[in-house]
């Protein structure tokens, strides 16, 4: 049987805002939760938005006893900003004028109980993981998804995901007419191309590779 997020804390990630598919969440804890307890290393998400993939990742981190860091720098992502096909105009900061969802971010960490497991990092992922020191267990990588911002996430977080660790890519599709070429052209094929990883797991636009 497959493991689940339970049924707590999966209506609050269903309650969540964001750009996580059903399933595509599921598949994604029970990827998080397969990590052998032997490979050292907390989770890492690159790109939570409102927290709603976020959720999924804390409930694997809790079962699992990984902290789970969660980094964004909360001001949205080229596709999200006014005028492109993603934008929430209600998300969008009066003060600023920009876009900020840390505020949307607290209240699913608070309401779903996890702020003894997720750690929120706010900043820019490049800058982050230039100073990134630890392996990690898991690595999702669903930040900006324009080329230069997935080659960055590639280059600077794949290296330090462990040995037997796992590196999964949201909205990989191979097909353009599924959607934007970068997670599938610039971090997807690259990984595979490296020799470095292996292909577990595909679900919807969800690819699961583990470092050899
Ligand atoms: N995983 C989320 C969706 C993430 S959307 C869900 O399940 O709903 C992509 C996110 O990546 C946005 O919140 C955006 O702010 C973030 N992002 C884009 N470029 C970034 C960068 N350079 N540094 C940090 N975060 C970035
Ligand atoms: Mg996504």
């Amino acid at each position: 049987m497959k493991v689940m997020l339970d049924d707590g804390l999966r209506t609050k990630a269903l309650a969540a805002r964001g750009f996580m598919p059903e399933n595509e969440g599921d598949a994604l804890f029970a990827a998080a939760v397969s990590v052998p307890a032997t490979v050292a290393g907390p989770i890492v998400e690159v790109g939570s938005y409102c927290g709603r993939s976020t959720v999924w990742l804390g409930g694997a981190g809790r079962l699992t006893q990984r902290v789970v860091y969660a980094v964004d720098h909360h001001m949205g992502s080229e596709e999200n900003q006014p005028g492109w096909e993603w934008h929430e105009p209600d998300l969008v900061d009066p003060h600023t004028g920009r876009m900020d969802t840390l505020p949307h971010f607290r209240r699913t960490m608070i309401d779903a109980g996890l702020t003894d497991v997720v750690v929120t990092v706010v900043g820019d992922s490049p800058t982050i993981a230039r100073t990134w020191m630890n392996t990690i267990a898991f690595l999702f990588i669903d930040g900006g998804h324009g080329v230069e911002p997935a080659t960055l996430d590639y280059e600077l977080w794949t290296p330090h995901v462990a040995q037997g660790g796992l590196l999964a890519i949201h909205d990989v599709f191979p097909d353009p007419k599924d959607g934007g070429r970068p997670p599938y052209e610039n971090i997807y094929l690259p990984a595979l191309a490296s020799g470095k990883f292996e292909e577990v797991s595909a679900t919807g636009s969800l690819r699961v590779l583990r470092r050899l």
